[in-house]
Parts: C-alpha cells; structure tokens; sequence
C-alpha cells in the first residue's frame, strides 16, 4: 500500500513534486509514463506517475490521467494528488479542468481542491487570482508562453471556462481561521471544485490539515509536499538512507543544455569556466543554409571531435554541451529553420549525444529543459527514477532504478529553465561527488 499515488502533468513537474514529498521524509518513486508492471513499485510512500499530458488534446490528457489513477489504485494508493504547473497552465479547453474531472468522477470526489501556490517559488494566490512574485500571473510574463499563455489570473474564471463543474473558493480569510473554518467553508458550498488561497508554507499546512481525508486533491507541488508532512514515512529508515551517502559517484558529470531560458543562460555561463564546452555549430550551419539532414551529420562529426580532443587531454573536467550562446541565437536559429523544427533538431541532438555518452560509460548526467529532459530520458531509457537530494527548490538528483550489475544506475538531473540558482550546475556536481555529501 503506498500513502499518495500521483499523477504529474509533466517530467520536470514530477520531480518537483517528486523532491517535495522526499522533503517531507517520506521514500518516493517515480516513473516515465504508465507503468507494464508494479515491479520496482513495493516499498514507497509516494509513486509518482510522469506524463506528458500538460499541452496535449484533452481527450487524450484524460485518457491517460484516468490509466494513470487505475494503476496506482492497483497499488492500493490511500489518496490521489493531481499535479499541474504552480502556474495553472492551461488553456480554455485545459487540460487541468478536464482531468480534474475525470478523476473525480472515476473516484467519486464530491469535493476537490485547487491548490498551485508554491510560496517559496513566489507563486501564491489571493481571492481566487495567481501572483508571480506579487504580480499578477497574466502580466508575469506567463501571457507570452508559447504553449499555454496565461492571460487571466483570476482562476475561478479560468477554471470554469474547462469543466462544467461549479468552481468556488476557499479564501483566505477562512484558511487563516483554521482548519474547522476550512471544512465548514468547504462542506458549505454547494460547488465541487474549490480553488484555495494560500500566501505562505502555514497556509498550506492547514489546508492540507483540513482535507486529510480528501480521496483526490490538485495543486501544486508545494501543497502535495504539506500532505506529505501530515504523516511520517513507511520507511523511515530507507528514506533517510536514500539521502545519505549513497548518493555519491566520482565520474565527470556531462551537462545537457537544451532550456533557452533567462536562468538557463545565466547558469552556463557562471558554470563555463569549470567544464570542458561544446556548443552545437547550429547557427553557422543553417547560415550556410544547409539542409538538416546535413546539419545533423556536421554537428555529430564535430561533437565526436570535442570528445576526441577531451580523449586526448586527458581532461577530468565535467562536459558542457549547450545550442546558443545568446537569446539572439536562438531567435535567428528559429528565423532560418522555422520555431518547430529548430526545437526539434535541438533536442534529437542532444538525445542522440545523451544515448552515445551511455553506451561509453557516462553515468552522471544534468539536463536543463522541461522538453529536454524528456527527450533524453527517453533516449536514456530510464523508466523509474528513485528522488534523492535536493540540489534546488524543485530540483531533486534522480536515480534509475536497476537490478542488474551490468546495467549500474544512470544519475540524473533534470531542471526546467527557469528553476535553479546560478551556479546550479556546480551545486548539483559537488553534492553527489563531494565527500561531505550528506
Ligand atoms: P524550458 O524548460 O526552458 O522551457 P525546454 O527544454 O522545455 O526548456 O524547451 C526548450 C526548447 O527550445 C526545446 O525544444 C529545445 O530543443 C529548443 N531549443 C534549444 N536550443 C535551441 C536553439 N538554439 N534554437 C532553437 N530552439 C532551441
């Protein structure tokens, strides 16, 4: 039986929520997609369930959220957590209204709450509205998202426009009078979805306080981390292990930047004087208006020449491996290539040079971007990942879970753009081959 069997919209998403739950103490799983098999799944107090179900026809995103419940009710999970972005992204037709509501219907909810606050990230909701960082999420920069631009923050209203459901409200007002206040509120509205308000860890806490005996809660990882505290692990012992000094590898990690974020261009170049780099000669081949086909080969024939290079150094230092080196690049990238196809190339490139590292003995790996790291675990073919420290909020180091002594474990990171400090790449290192790691 595991305590909380979770559904994530998407791979970097699942590690936060992931890292939150092993925050609270409790010994967590996660894994690529619906499971063939609950083996590798005994032992956890939290399973959680990756898709990629965050921008995708809803039918679809429902379908597989609603597999996704079916096998974690196979493992006798006591509650459910739905987790989406701590941005609600989503677009009118969802798919956060959507799935809510399938699984609701599939596990007979008469009440769900609506929880993405992630104060500690800056995101906290107020009378119904998200703020990032204190400003509304419709001016934060999220009505730009290529995906699913957020262009109202008030989502009740958002919410409302993807299910037929009533959409209500939790205030905070009620949350700051405690958890019976809380239930009273809940219990007296006849709506069955209820966004909460939540300004602060506190705020989480008694929420999560008050709906303990809620079958199927949503939110953000930050309110999953709260149901988390409200009970102690299963498996105290091994989870305390599972952030100890097992975590530890001395291999050079090979870093894999395909994220085109702000944060994420910071943190190469706070990290390029510590690693060995290898930027993708992208822009001058399509300058050259080779076809991609062509591109692909020249970019392979030169990587294979970094690493001989490396070879020959006799080079320790980690490996750098990233696409642009400014915001401009990948705008006039995008220009000669068009949008999709740019993005695509990038992360074929980086999945193929993910799988020939392996196949040479690379067991420690860092990835940055959302799309990227699902790209390069696919290609890593790493379906379970055990969460083990934190590197940010957000941020755990993963692990693949293996049986076979020819197959050692893969140790990854895997990042969205915008999370993460400035030397991020640096924490991450030392922390799983420092000898201090603790
Ligand atoms: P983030 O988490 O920052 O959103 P993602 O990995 O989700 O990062 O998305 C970044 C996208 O940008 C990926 O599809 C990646 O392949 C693409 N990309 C990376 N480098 C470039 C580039 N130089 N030009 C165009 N697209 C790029």
């Amino acid at each position: 039986m595991i305590q909380l069997g979770c559904i994530a919209d998407d791979l970097t998403g699942a590690t936060d929520l992931a890292s939150l739950l092993v925050r609270a103490g409790w010994r967590v799983v996660q894994v690529r997609g619906i499971p063939e098999s609950s083996e590798f799944l005994s032992d956890y107090d939290a399973v959680v369930i990756a898709l990629k179900s965050r921008s995708i026809p809803a039918t679809d995103a429902v379908q597989q959220s609603l597999a996704a419940l079916k096998f974690l009710q196979s493992l006798s999970a006591k509650q459910f957590y739905f987790k989406y972005c701590s941005t609600f992204d989503s677009t009118p037709e969802g798919n956060i209204g959507p799935v809510a509501q399938a699984l609701s219907k599939h596990l007979a909810s008469e009440k769900v709450l609506f929880c993405p606050a992630f104060p500690e990230n800056g995101r906290t909701v107020y009378s119904g509205h998200l703020f990032v960082h204190n400003t509304p999420l419709h001016e934060s920069g999220m009505e730009k998202h290529p995906l699913n631009p957020m262009t109202d923050s008030n989502l009740m209203r958002v919410l409302s426009s993807q299910t037929v459901l009533s959409v209500g409200l939790v205030p905070w007002q009620c949350i700051q009078a405690g958890t019976q206040a809380i239930q009273e509120s809940i219990n007296s509205q006849s709506h069955c979805f209820l966004i909460a308000d939540a300004l602060n860890a506190d705020d989480l806490s008694t929420l999560a306080q008050a709906t303990s005996t809620h079958q199927l809660s949503t939110g953000g990882s930050a309110f999953a981390g709260a149901i988390a505290q409200q009970s102690p692990s299963m498996f105290r012992q091994i989870a305390q292990h599972s952030t100890s000094s097992s975590w530890h590898i001395q291999q050079p990690a090979a870093v894999l930047v395909g994220s085109c974020s702000r944060q994420t261009f910071r943190q190469v170049e706070a990290f390029k004087p510590f690693a060995d780099c290898w930027r993708m000669p992208l822009l001058e081949d399509a300058q050259l208006s080779r076809s991609i086909s062509h591109i692909e080969q020249h970019v392979a024939a030169s990587f294979l020449n970094f690493l001989q290079q490396r070879a020959d150094s006799g080079s320790l230092r980690p490996m750098l491996i990233y696409s642009a080196q400014t915001p401009d690049d990948v705008i006039t990238l995008q220009t000669l290539l068009g949008n999709q196809a740019a993005g695509e190339l990038v992360e074929r490139i980086l999945a193929g040079i993910a799988h020939m590292l392996k196949d040479a003995g690379q067991r420690l790996f860092i990835v940055a971007g959302g799309e990227t790291s699902g790209a390069i675990t696919h290609a890593l073919n790493v379906p379970h990942l055990e969460i083990g420290p934190e590197i940010a909020a957000g941020v755990p180091w993963t692990r693949s879970i293996t049986t076979s002594p020819d197959n050692p474990a893969i140790y990854l990171a895997l990042k969205s753009g915008n999370f993460g400090q400035d030397n991020f790449f640096s924490h991450a290192i030392d922390l799983l081959t420092s000898k201090t790691t603790s």
